[in-house]
């Protein structure tokens, strides 16, 4: 039993906050925190039973979120609100000795690049203070981590070659719309590719690797090799990989408008002056796009996100596959919202259970390969995303 502070009320909070309210032994109170309250209040509402208490914090402003801590006193912190806030939000919970998760890493607003260096900077500090900081539990980073430490830890001696598999087979209806927050995930998408290989990072022009992979239950997709943030933590954690990359499947489409919008000069982070006030370019591009939390009533179809991993067994060369599928109907119909946040909102809500059950707690910063991922993977079946494995099945790559 623990209490526990949600703070962000998009399409992940939204979810995050459905499924922690479905489980009162683990969850016995639940705060949702945000910018707007009117959204936190919405979401509570639609909840219902006075399950959700709701506040109004600013998550950039660390005396804020002190007070609001201090007022509360949660167990633990679940930050599902925007990766600009992470370190906000990890100071406050230094100053409160309170334990924190994440979902995403650090990304400096004014700079569109995500490394680790600055909350793995936290760790001495977190290990004083004696509290636990659990970092990228959502699905990828988060659940991509946990197949990986699973896999090294029950299938091979040794992992060589990761592929991660990233497909949205969903189709939500909507000329263009980014499936989380359109900000974030245009600056993730835009990024010169990178990879893992023989020791070193390989950089690759933005989408310059692809080709079509077969996902279950969905078919071939194109799929693009692009830098995601478990590929730094991965490697690190499993010093065996000789290679580590990262898929995702874009529709020609989506590339189409994603291309538009960068040479019109729609995806810049600079301030340019409109009208007499200064206006961020992506900002106001967010403003006008689709809000992902609203995707999820048409949307259909499924994703599938899972790892395709090579490397040694008995000394013999072995092959395995471990994935997720998820249909964007079943989450809508459970949480009223589409898959995408329905599958980072069940890990992040999952890694919180496992803090509170003392199965996940350490004094440190950890990223989620670091932790036993036996009882997760347990739940990761019970709670809505239940994963499949295959051995020694063509892996393509
Ligand atoms: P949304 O944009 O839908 O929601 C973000 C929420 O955070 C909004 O409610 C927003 O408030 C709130 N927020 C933003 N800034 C502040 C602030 N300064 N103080 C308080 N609240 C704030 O995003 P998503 O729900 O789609 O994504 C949430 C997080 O999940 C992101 O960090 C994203 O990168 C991560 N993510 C991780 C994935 C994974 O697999 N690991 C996959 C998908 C997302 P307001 O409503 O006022 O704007």
């Amino acid at each position: 039993m623990g209490k526990v502070l949600i703070i962000g009320a998009g399409g992940v909070g939204t979810v995050v906050a459905h499924k922690m309210a479905s489980l009162p032994d683990v969850f016995s109170e639940i705060m949702l925190a945000s910018r707007t309250k009117s959204k936190c209040d919405a979401i509570a509402e639609r909840i219902g039973k006075d399950r959700i208490q709701t506040a109004q914090v600013d998550a950039d402003n660390v005396p804020e979120l002190v007070e609001l801590i201090n007022s509360f006193q949660p167990d633990i912190v679940v930050n599902v609100a925007l990766p600009y806030q992470d370190l906000t939000i990890m100071d406050a919970c230094l100053e409160t000795k309170t334990a924190y998760l994440d979902t995403a890493n650090y990304e400096p607003i004014d700079e569109a690049k995500f490394e680790y260096k600055w909350q793995w900077a936290y760790q001495e500090r977190f290990k004083e203070a004696g509290i636990t900081a659990i970092l990228g539990c959502g699905f990828d980073p988060g659940v991509t981590s946990i197949f990986t430490a699973h896999a090294a830890k029950h299938h091979f001696d040794e992992i060589q070659y990761l592929d991660i598999v990233d497909c949205n087979g969903g189709d939500h209806g909507k000329a263009f719309a980014t499936n989380f927050n359109p900000e974030i995930n245009i600056r993730e998408v835009t990024q010169k590719g990178k990879y893992w290989e023989n020791g070193q990072w390989v950089e690759t022009e933005p989408h310059e690797i692809h080709r079509p992979l077969n996902y279950p239950n969905i078919g071939a997709r194109e799929s693009y090799v692009i830098y995601h943030e478990e590929l730094e933590s991965l490697t690190k954690n499993f010093p065996s990989l000789k290679r580590a990359r990262f898929w995702m499947t874009f529709g020609q489409e989506y590339l189409t408008h994603l291309r538009v919008i960068q040479n019109i000069g729609m995806a810049g982070i600079e301030p340019i002056m409109y009208e007499g006030k200064e206006i961020i370019p992506i900002q106001f591009l967010k403003a006008v796009l689709p809000d992902p939390g609203d995707l999820g009533e048409n949307y259909t179809g499924e994703t599938s996100i899972g790892c395709r991993i090579r490397g040694l067994k008995d000394g013999k060369e072995k092959t395995y596959y471990v994935y997720n599928n998820c249909k964007h109907q079943d989450a809508y119909n459970e949480t009223g919202a589409q898959g995408v946040s329905y599958t980072t909102g069940v890990p992040a809500t999952i890694g919180a259970m496992m803090y509170l059950q003392g199965l996940w707690k350490k004094p440190g910063v950890f990223n989620v390969e670091e932790f036993n991922p036996d009882p997760f993977m347990e739940q990761l079946n019970k709670l809505g995303l239940p994963w499949i494995e295959q051995h020694d099945v063509d892996i393509e790559l």
